[in-house]
């Protein structure tokens, strides 16, 4: 052989997608992502897009779970997690024993949470106080649109939906940051210390209500509440109530080759697990779609990837079955869809440009996330690697492998750790994200179509 003959031969050799692309592919990539944007335009909470999903899937022919249901070949069911996390299922022509497809994401993103007394006056201007939820660079929610989303649940017993920063008409928020010409000694600060988590405090309005006293404007905004809402202060402490940026999903870059939103992390795999679900016929096994709540967190709490409410649901359908749930579970596979860091040339130091994924070369496989010597990591076995790699190159997606950073600059983690712990096989993968957890996430179009593709193939296994 020349040594250009051993070089294709032998060498791994990686290609921008957009080089490779169709242009059927193309046309129905821009289709995919304008249905993708428009999902993001619907939902900023794990809330949002579980009840979304709901009435998506409805609409496909999808019922709810109910223990004792029967369930044959090709039905389609879910389970609404209290409103915050969603799973769903089509039945497979296997039984449960042999085990189930599985596609893990999560629907919380990075965001500042209202305080359960958050309303207060100071110096003539409302406020609200919050404490942020999921890792974020403080600095970076100041002087920014900003919007809230939520729900509460007032006195009477009534629950009420609250959205104020999205129409075109409504008014916005802000957290406010200190001036350039006095900034000196904030300036001399660090990143983590120039705005502090006390300093995330969102501007109401300045307008005070006619009469007395040092709560003039707190009464007023509280006024503009009970009258569009019903709301009392007390209602807050029966309430969830978040602080994203306002704005939609929007095309990035003069070729309009990325998406810019807010919380592609993780909605961008939870959209593309669901697409391929909605309208699946019967799969050889059974297909599972988790959208989880609190991975931000530690995949905690009653709707977090840890809660036995995956337990519940799986028990219904293997109990239909007369299979037992650890059996299912230890023939099952999981891909857990969330999402990497793309390679920023920005910020090169930072990674291991040999091992990081790169924008547009496809969905990116991640045998292990973690921290420090793979602390906490599910870290999957060559098998489990081989089965996603036979799987994808066999369905024709353009995959690459993804490590979360150079080894000690950080790192994180996913649900996937806690699938693992279940018997059930795992491993990671999702689409590559710039400027992850800030409040403007920017991926490639390209890359979330493959990892839609990616997921249709894992279901389909
Ligand atoms: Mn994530
Ligand atoms: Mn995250």
């Amino acid at each position: 052989m020349t040594t250009e003959e051993l070089r294709e031969a032998l060498l791994s050799a990686p290609k921008n997608g957009l080089t490779q692309i169709t242009a059927e592919q193309r046309r129905e990539m821009e289709e995919y992502c304008r249905r993708y944007s428009a999902f993001m335009d619907a939902c900023k909470t794990e809330r949002e897009a579980t009840t979304w999903t709901v009435a998506t899937a409805e609409a496909h022919g999808f019922r709810p779970a109910v223990p004792g249901m029967e369930v044959k070949p090709g039905d389609k069911i879910y389970y609404n997690n209290r409103g915050k996390s969603i799973l769903l299922a089509v039945i497979g022509n296997e039984p449960l024993s042999a085990g189930a497809n599985i596609c893990a994401a999560h629907v919380d993103s990075p965001r500042m949470d209202l305080k359960p007394h958050p309303l207060y006056e100071d110096s003539e201007i409302a406020f609200f106080k919050t404490h942020y939820y999921g890792g974020i660079k403080k600095y970076q929610w100041t002087c920014i649109p900003l919007a809230i989303h939520g729900v509460v649940y007032r006195k009477d017993g009534s629950v009420i939906t609250v959205t104020i920063g999205e129409d075109d008409s409504d008014p916005i928020l802000v957290v406010s940051d200190l001036l350039i010409h006095l900034a000196a000694d904030q300036l001399q600060k660090t990143l983590a210390k120039g705005i502090e988590a006390e300093q995330l405090n969102v501007i109401l309005g300045t307008e005070p209500i006619e009469g007395e006293g040092s709560d003039l404007v707190k009464l007023n905004i509280l006024k503009l509440l009970n009258d569009k809402y019903g709301l009392i202060e007390d209602d807050f402490h029966s309430a969830e109530l978040t602080i994203v940026p306002a704005g939609k999903c929007r095309e990035v870059g003069l070729d309009r080759s990325l998406l810019g939103a807010y919380g592609h992390d993780d909605r961008v795999c939870a959209y593309a697990e669901i697409e391929p679900l909605l309208d699946m016929g019967t799969p050889k096994h059974t297909a599972v779609c988790i959208l989880a709540d609190k991975e931000e967190i530690g995949s905690v709490g009653i709707s977090g990837m840890q809660s036995q409410a995956f337990e519940y649901f799986m028990e219904i359908l293997c109990d239909a079955q007369g299979v037992k749930l650890s059996h299912c579970f230890a023939n099952s596979f999981c891909l857990s869809a969330d999402v990497s860091n793309a390679f920023d040339p920005n910020f090169a130091e930072t990674c291991d440009k040999r091992n990081n994924s790169r924008l547009n070369y496809g969905v990116a496989i991640c045998k292990y996330t973690g921290a420090r010597g793979k602390s906490g990591a599910s870290d999957a076995s060559a098998e489990a690697m081989g089965h996603v790699r036979t799987t994808l190159d066999n369905a024709g997606v353009q995959w690459q492998i993804a490590t979360l950073g150079k080894v000690d600059q950080g790192g994180g983690g996913t649900v996937a750790a806690y699938m693992a712990n279940r018997n059930i096989v795992t491993v990671d993968a999702g689409v590559p994200v710039l400027c992850m957890h800030a409040p403007m996430e920017l991926v490639s179009k390209y890359d979330c179509y493959m990892t839609m593709l990616a997921c249709k193939a894992i279901y389909l296994a």
